[in-house]
């Protein structure tokens, strides 16, 4: 369909999204719990003079694992570099990035879990010691160099928090689970990003876009970026309920936000799984889609969203899901 409804970034977004990005903890909206925590941790450290423990924030995209790192070298006046585990292949590429920080930098490392082994094993060290040992040279004549870094904070990034090893996740002292949004709070962040771009929101246009983005900030920026263009083509400019929810309707999102993805998994749990017990990997073969993507994009928003319910066989259709693909759900189909 050519727009991307879904929580992942893509490119178009970039620039839109470091405008409408929250630069304060007090702009941050939501997460009180994580916000409560990491701001004991940062002063805490700020007050006895020391480098803050490394951070990681896990949780489904969209959420503000980035822009909650960025605050956080704000809030500690240090800068921040930023790289993604991907990126990260070969332990050169890590050690180079950790060689150039400065004393008290905080360094950003998204999609940590997908970072290559032998850069892993050189953050062990450098979480540790702040120290990274270069190897020089092949064979039995190789050396290890030894190299001092300055004090850094490592803040990481993580969809999927149980595919971390041990040893990383045991460098981290503090680890955030950042949560889906409440419908409110998500009508705060659309209130004052159509404050940044200037569109005239009425209060029903925002409870209704706030309801269907699936408890995403990103979703929430993207479906207001969306009804605006609707909003000004289509109508006069002014986005109110009935607006928002024609413009929906153009965009494929229904009732609940559920996007076009989402609506595939659930037929074909229940139509083509009769309601499961079926793993994700099947799930994710039969709509054509990456695993990962379903596993952790989709799965985790149907699963709070009380649609799909996770067994140790498997999962399993809610007597919700059924409802929502239209049929009638079956006896044993957990409430
Ligand atoms: P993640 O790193 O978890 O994928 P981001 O930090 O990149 O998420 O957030 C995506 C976008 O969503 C941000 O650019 C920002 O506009 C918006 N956003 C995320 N969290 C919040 C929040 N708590 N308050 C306001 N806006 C937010």
């Amino acid at each position: 369909d050519g727009v991307a409804l879904t929580p992942q970034q893509d490119l178009g977004d970039q620039d839109v999204e470091t405008t409408l990005r929250p630069r304060k903890l007090s702009e941050f909206v939501g997460q009180a719990r994580v916000r409560e925590q990491l701001e004991l941790v940062l002063h805490g450290a700020l007050k006895r003079g020391e480098q803050p423990d490394h951070v990681l924030f896990s949780g489904p995209p969209g959420l503000g694992k980035t822009s909650l790192s960025m605050i956080m070298a704000t809030e500690l006046g240090a800068s921040i570099r930023v790289t993604s585990g991907p990126a990260l292949e070969r332990p050169g590429d890590l050690a180079a990035m950790l060689s150039n920080l400065a004393e008290g930098d905080v360094l950003f490392i998204d999609e940590i879990h997908r970072i290559a082994r032998p850069a892993e094993e050189m953050l062990y060290l450098a979480m540790e010691d702040y120290r990274v040992d270069i190897v020089v040279g092949k064979g039995p004549g190789a050396t290890s160099i030894p190299l001092e870094l300055a004090p850094f904070t490592l803040v990481g990034a993580t969809t999927r928090s149980g595919a971390l090893t041990g040893p990383l996740r045991d460098r981290f002292g503090f680890t955030a689970h950042m949560e889906f949004y409440s419908a409110t709070e998500l009508e705060l962040v659309v209130r004052r990003s159509a404050g940044i771009l200037g569109v005239d929101l009425r209060d029903d246009g925002a409870t209704e876009i706030a309801r269907r983005s699936r408890g995403t900030p990103r979703i929430a920026n993207r479906l207001l970026r969306r009804v605006r263009d609707f909003a000004e083509v289509r109508a006069d400019g002014v986005v109110d309920r009935e607006v928002a929810r024609a413009a929906l309707a153009v965009y494929d999102v229904d009732e609940m936000g559920l996007d076009r993805l989402d609506r595939a998994v659930l037929a074909a749990l229940v139509k083509s799984f009769h309601g499961g017990p079926v793993g994700v990997s099947t799930l994710a073969v039969a709509v054509g889609e990456e695993p990962s993507t379903v596993e952790e994009v989709c799965e985790p928003y149907l699963v709070r969203a009380g649609m799909i319910a996770r067994t140790p066989r498997g999962r399993v259709a809610t007597v919700a899901a059924w409802q929502h693909v239209g049929l009638t759900p079956p006896q044993h189909a957990p409430g």
